[in-house]
């Protein structure tokens, strides 16, 4: 019997944030996007659990972003 492994990257969820930030990249203040990834393992193509997770905190407009810890992500998101 063979088994086929691999591993994918999926965006488990998006949303735009509540808050405008400035990009010094671009020059412009818009309402960023956060974004939770995570690398799933797959068997026989088909995503069985996830190996890791990412967050991460974009600027839509030249995807200029930074890398958060889950505490800042979850901040984030509930902040209004
Ligand atoms: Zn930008």
């Amino acid at each position: 019997m063979i088994f086929i492994f691999g591993a994918n990257d999926k965006i488990v969820k998006q949303q735009q944030c509540y808050n405008q930030e400035h990009c010094y990249h671009c020059n412009n203040t818009t309402k960023w996007i956060l974004e939770k990834n995570a690398t799933y393992a797959s068997l026989f193509f088909i995503s069985v659990f996830p190996i890791k997770t990412r967050y991460i905190h974009y600027c839509p407009i030249c995807k200029n972003g930074n890398q958060l810890n889950e505490d800042e992500y979850n901040w984030k998101k509930n902040a209004h």
